[in-house]
């Protein structure tokens, strides 16, 4: 194992997680398939059944409905003769006006600021495992292992879901009140939600992992 952190080639040994025991890292493992310890059974690898450019394209597909679900209007309401357009940056500036800054700053947080990042970054590894696989270059860009365990903080922070439950409420509520025609923003980030769950189910990070080189600096902690 030390021979192999000096020369850079990849260890091909893997520790159970349950059990400690240690065994040999299959060099290739079929899609859809899973591979357990030898001991205790325990699942130590899962290959999801669909490769990294399913994973590709539903991140472009999700940063494009992202987009949509930024520029156009999320809901339209009219009432008494006056019409109120609002987009989600539109509804972020209105409750920071209306002195409820917590409460705006949260809504950026979970509905524009942590998907953003989460698609960027994603967008950006993806794209990476893709040009290695593809031969165009040696290595993962720089900050690929930073990033991949940025996203993995900052993920559960995305709460598009919570934001679209709050959203169908008011819509139903204010139906009763105001005429509501629902935007092109609220079906496309009702999209998103999909997207970026069979996105997050199907990528597997060690497609990450096994392509970064080994580390030479700090490799060994005393
Ligand atoms: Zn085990």
């Amino acid at each position: 194992m030390g021979d192999d952190t000096r020369t850079g080639t990849r260890s091909t040994m893997i520790a159970c997680p349950e059990c400690d025991a240690l065994q040999m890292e299959p060099r290739r493992i079929p899609r859809g398939t899973s591979v357990s310890c030898w001991r205790c059974r325990t699942v130590l690898i899962h290959e999801p059944r669909k490769g990294i450019d399913y994973v590709f394209s539903l991140i472009v597909t999700g940063s494009i409905l992202f987009l949509i679900g930024n520029a156009f209007p999320l809901v339209s309401l009219e009432a008494g003769g006056n019409g109120v357009t609002t987009t989600l940056l539109g509804a972020v500036l209105h409750l920071w006006g209306q002195d409820l800054q917590l409460v705006a700053a949260l809504v950026f947080v979970t509905t524009i600021l942590a998907p953003a990042f989460d698609l960027a970054v994603m967008l950006y590894l993806t794209l990476g495992v893709l040009r290695v696989d593809a031969g165009r270059t040696a290595e993962m860009p720089p900050f690929s292992a930073k990033l991949l365990r940025a996203v993995q903080v900052v993920r559960p922070w995305g709460m598009l879901e919570v934001f679209m439950l709050g959203a169908l409420v008011s819509i139903v509520k204010l139906g009763q009140m105001a005429s509501v025609v629902v935007g092109p923003a609220l079906y496309s980030i009702g999209a998103l939600i999909l997207i970026l769950a069979a996105a997050n189910s199907a990528f597997n990070p060690r497609e990450v992992w096994s392509r970064l080189p080994i580390r030479q600096d700090d490799e060994v902690v005393a």
